[in-house]
């Protein structure tokens, strides 16, 4: 059974590493550190609240920067690299300091990769993902891109050897969602590049019917339960949000048999984790569980119920729906029935997430379409009452989690971490 736990590089840089690696080491009972590479354009904590053991900073807001210094060279071949922070910049690299810091107490440290999504310098309009209307969003490569096959079989490889360990976990191998800097509908509507539009018009979608749809549904989406009941449109979107699927499988397999080669020729084999939406939501992000676990070693999907989800569902709703109570209702129940995520009302959703029961059925229908590979369940540790943490563990058991990866250190209280920690000791 994995037990790990996520950190970020202001963690560390805030509290020094050997802080954060006593806490999880002392406090949470975790030897397995995820660290991040590269930060998301994100509020720490999310999307509310305060860091409460950070000795620096009660909020603080990270803009997708890459964390690895003297790293410019994996990209020489691209007209565009990932920018570093200025930490990085100066030569700083927090994951080696937590890597000395976690071995000294017999702890390890695991690199936390994010694939297609950063921010950039140079020229990454030549690969980024376009929406329907034509806008670059240039905080995301497209997976049709040949550049992007280079960019992220590199910065993979590269991190493997930068940092060997036991096992890699590779996140954001997907298209965008509707959060970023801030909430935007048009952002899911991707990626319509020269790349993609040549494959979607030799697989035979109608482009001029689904930019149409997605033209209409950015400025009215309660359209959408409509359009799900009319055959034609309704096999547009399905043929869409099929060549989605599609092309991440694509790109996952490229990335897969590199890896598969660079192990040989090494010698070593680290293992090869992704980092997947839960199975309600991942199709809809072109994460297709049914071949994607063909072409790794494990999976984390993150069911954080409070959240909704992954990402955050109220904030999604509000996007759709404006500021109408009534409105917010129809939306958050249609979406609700789409995703199969049982009957509540938006306003009990807003009070208490989702229940504790929406972990273990998402983990156990991971499992369902993962087959024999393992199905490692996200447990929210954060903006949550330390009492349910036993009941959020226990619950991802019961769907039949092969392994608990804990979100995340910064954002918890300590007595989350106290009440993680008595939990794993009691299973020892
Ligand atoms: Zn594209």
């Amino acid at each position: 059974m994995e037990k790990t736990i996520q950190v970020h590089p202001h963690d560390v840089r805030d509290a020094g590493a050997a802080v954060v690696v006593s806490n999880i080491v002392e406090r949470a009972g975790i030897r397995t550190i995820i660290a991040e590479t590269g930060t998301l354009e994100e509020r720490h904590p999310y999307p509310q609240g305060e860091l409460e053991h950070n000795p620096v900073h009660k909020v603080f807001y990270t803009d997708a920067c890459f964390e690895i210094p003297d790293s410019e060279g994996w990209f020489s071949r691209l007209p565009f690299r990932p920018r570093l922070s200025p930490q990085a910049y100066a030569g700083e690299d927090y994951v080696q300091e937590l890597i000395v810091a976690a071995k000294e107490r017999g702890a390890e440290v695991l690199p936390w990769v994010k694939a297609l999504n950063a921010a950039f310098e140079g020229d990454v309009k030549a690969a980024c993902v376009n929406t329907f209307s034509g806008e670059p969003i240039t905080t995301w490569l497209c997976p049709n891109n040949p550049l992007t096959e280079v960019y992220v079989k590199s910065l993979i490889i590269n991190m493997l050897e930068r940092y060997p360990s036991r096992a890699i976990l590779v996140d954001r191998l997907r298209y965008p969602d509707w959060s970023g800097a801030t909430v935007s509908l048009e952002r899911m509507l991707t990626c319509f590049c020269p790349h993609c539009v040549e494959r979607m018009e030799k697989s035979g979608i109608d482009l001029k019917i689904l930019s149409k749809l997605l033209e209409e549904f950015s400025k009215e989406p309660l359209l959408l339960e409509g359009w799900l009941e009319e055959k034609e449109k309704a096999s547009v979107l399905q043929a869409w949000f099929h060549f989605r699927n599609e092309s991440i499988t694509r790109l996952a397999q490229k990335i897969w048999n590199e890896v598969q080669i660079w192990r040989d020729k090494q010698g070593v084999s680290p293992a090869y984790w992704l980092n997947l939406w839960p199975p309600s939501f991942a199709p809809l992000l072109g994460q297709d569980y049914a071949n994607l676990d063909q072409l790794c070693e494990g999976t984390k999907h993150f069911p954080y119920h409070r959240l909704g989800g992954g990402a955050d569902l109220g904030a999604f709703v509000q996007a759709l729906a404006g500021d109408d109570p009534i409105s917010q209702e129809k939306v958050f129940a249609d979406l609700t029935n789409l995703l199969k995520l049982g009957t509540i009302s938006f306003a009990e959703y807003k009070q208490k997430g989702l229940p504790v029961s929406f972990v273990t059925e998402q983990t156990k229908w991971g499992k369902d379409r993962f087959g024999e590979n393992k199905i490692f369940t996200g447990i929210q540790i954060w903006d949550i009452p330390e009492t349910e943490i036993e009941d959020t563990i226990e619950a991802a058991l019961q769907g039949g989690a092969d392994g608990l990866f804990f979100y995340c250190y910064g954002w918890a209280t300590l007595k989350a971490l106290d009440a993680v920690g008595e939990f794993l000791r009691g299973m020892e």
